[in-house]
């Protein structure tokens, strides 16, 4: 058996599109808007929702809409007012990609039942058949690590023996499937799989504040600590309410000021 620990990397992030960015300001007529805070934002996803909000009262600038008297000229300001407010269907505009490895299936049962502003690709245990069964040791099972690691031995070894009993050379890929996904129901929930999961930044708010609750399973707590990490990192406006506490087992809640925007 092999031991693995879960790992989160960020793969992929909404990009804006420079020329058209500049056509469709040129359209607004609020280039000095985009001249002034282009260079300010630190990342794309930031630009892109502030530019979508903004478009709905076409607040770039006073003058633009005459209802609009005022405008909150900082990026920070305006983002954290959108928080505020509750307006979170304009973070739905950008969204981030992480591949989850080493994940077990306790896990990926738990992450698809966030639907909303979710995509999924997860590793397939119909068409890959395992030679290798690795599983992460969860901490309450570290003081029975030695009887934990044999059970998982002997259903490694009566499930090569299961497959041993097919000749996968003669057998078209049809049959194999059906074979491997059959053979599958005896590998235990906690087999380490893989997942590349796409979220936009109004549900990872909600998802990073429900799975570090001290209530959620520990595997997905540890998995949400590092897109935490990175989320907090790489777009700090869109989550700088969030505060973060260490709990007991030495993972992190990771709490917003404002809940599910
Ligand atoms: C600690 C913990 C324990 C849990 N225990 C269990 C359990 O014992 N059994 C169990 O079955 N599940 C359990 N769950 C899963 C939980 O019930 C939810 O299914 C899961 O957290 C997904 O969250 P969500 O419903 O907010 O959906 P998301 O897809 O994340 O949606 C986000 C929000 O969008 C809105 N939304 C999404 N879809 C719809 C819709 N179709 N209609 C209307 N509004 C919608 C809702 O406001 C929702 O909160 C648990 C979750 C946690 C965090």
């Amino acid at each position: 058996m092999g031991t693995v620990e879960p790992l989160v990397i960020k793969i992929a992030e909404s990009r804006i599109d420079p020329a058209g960015v500049q056509k469709f300001m040129e359209k607004y007529k609020s280039t000095e808007w985009l001249q002034r805070v282009r260079p300010t934002q630190q990342n794309d996803s930031e630009f892109l929702i502030e530019l979508a909000g903004r478009a709905c009262y076409k607040s770039y600038g006073v003058g633009l809409n005459p209802n609009v008297t005022k405008i909150r000229e900082d990026s920070r300001d305006y983002l954290t007012n959108v928080l505020a407010k509750g307006d979170g269907s304009i973070l739905e505009h950008a969204t981030v990609t992480f591949a989850l490895l080493n994940v077990s299936r306790v896990f990926t049962h738990e992450i698809v039942r966030h639907r909303a502003g979710t995509a999924i690709s997860q590793e397939s245990l119909r068409y890959v058949r395992p030679q290798q069964v690795s599983l992460w040791l969860p901490p309450d099972l570290q003081k029975v690590s030695k009887e934990f690691e044999e059970s998982v031995q002997e259903v490694t070894n009566a499930y090569h023996q299961l497959e041993s009993k097919f000749d996968w050379e003669k057998m078209p890929f049809e049959e194999k499937k059906r074979v491997t996904s059959a053979l599958r129901r005896i590998l235990p929930d906690g087999i380490a799989t893989n997942m590349i999961w796409t979220a936009n930044h109004r549900t990872l708010r909600w998802v990073i504040e429900m799975r570090t609750d001290p209530s959620a399973e520990v595997e997905i707590r540890k998995v949400f600590d590092q897109v935490a990490e990175i989320c907090i990192h790489d777009y700090p406006l869109l989550y700088s309410d969030f505060t973060k506490a260490q709990l007991p087992d030495g993972t992190f809640q990771y709490t917003p000021k404002y809940s599910k925007v």
